[in-house]
């Protein structure tokens, strides 16, 4: 049996390419137990963790990758982030009782789907936006990497029953690689079933697709579903909003109620609270001044 919830990394020793196998199955269902979500959407939400983690694992830095798609379709947003310490959250918002179909354009209309690499140093944060032009997610994901990266990807994802899963193949940066090793590789690759992708152990389903093949296969690293929401950024958001907005809400509510979408954690501000976060509010916040 393989390891559930990690992500393991593969190299093709002489032929300059890299590889990765994600599975995840307690962090997939901690996000779908919070939501409850259509089928199209459940599975999407599977496959783009599946992807974030792929893509967030090739990338060296401590930080966080957040993989979004925004549209004015049936769903208008989902979100998955992925960080450093392979903590992954994710949600999707749509329209309830429109039709979904699994075809990104009819789900996000005009969307685009964009890549942030948010690294802990700003400085070097990064997006790359791209429409949704194919109908899959690896499909958008590989003509992300086509216009933006330059490096030859190929992606397969799938979710299913509370599992999901991808497989990615990619040319290493630094290597000139033969076309006809890169697309015999990829020939091979387009065999792998949906259940073994699911299923099979990282040597088994290596060794069917490879066997003729050097390929080093590298240690398991586990992926955790994790919030990275907390008090203190709730204050600092409330913080963002300034002391008359904050002083209005609780003069309407009595108290202020602020839930975590990605982990429905509830966060309550009563009004000793609120005037306490712009008592201690000369700490870097900007509050509203009063004349
Ligand atoms: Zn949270």
């Amino acid at each position: 049996m393989q390891a559930s919830d990690s992500v393991r990394r593969f190299m093709f020793e002489k032929l300059g390419v890299r590889g990765e196998i994600v599975r995840l199955e307690h962090s997939y269902q901690a996000v779908l137990e919070r939501h409850p979500y259509p089928p199209v959407l459940a599975e999407l939400l599977g496959q783009a963790m599946a992807a974030v983690t792929l893509l967030g694992t090739t990338i060296k830095y401590q930080g966080k990758l957040i993989l979004q798609m925004q549209g004015s379709g049936p769903a208008n947003l989902l979100v998955v982030e992925y960080d450093s310490k392979r903590h992954i959250r994710g949600l999707v918002n749509w329209q309830q009782g429109e039709l979904l179909e699994p075809d990104m354009a009819k789900l996000f209309g005009a969307g685009h789907m964009a890549i942030t690499v948010d690294p802990q140093d700003k400085a070097s944060r990064y997006q790359g936006i791209v429409e949704l032009i194919e109908p899959s997610l690896a499909g958008c994901l590989e003509h992300y990497f086509k216009q933006s990266e330059q490096l030859a990807t190929c992606l397969w994802f799938v979710a299913r029953d509370n599992r999901a899963a991808g497989f990615m193949l990619q040319q290493m940066p630094s290597t000139k690689m033969a076309e006809d090793d890169w697309q015999r590789i990829k020939f091979l690759a387009e065999t792998l079933t949906d259940e073994e992708l699911l299923t099979l152990d990282e040597e088994d389903l290596l060794h069917r697709l490879f066997n003729e093949d050097d390929i080093r296969l590298y240690e398991s690293e586990p992926v955790h579903f994790h919030c990275s929401c907390s008090r203190e950024r709730i204050e600092q958001m409330l913080n963002g909003l300034g002391q008359q907005e904050v002083e209005s809400i609780i003069a309407e509510q009595g108290n202020i109620e602020v839930a975590c979408e990605y982990c429905n954690k509830n966060y309550h501000f009563d009004c000793v609270d609120a005037t306490q976060l712009f008592i201690e509010g000369d700490a870097g916040f900007h509050s509203i001044t009063r004349h």
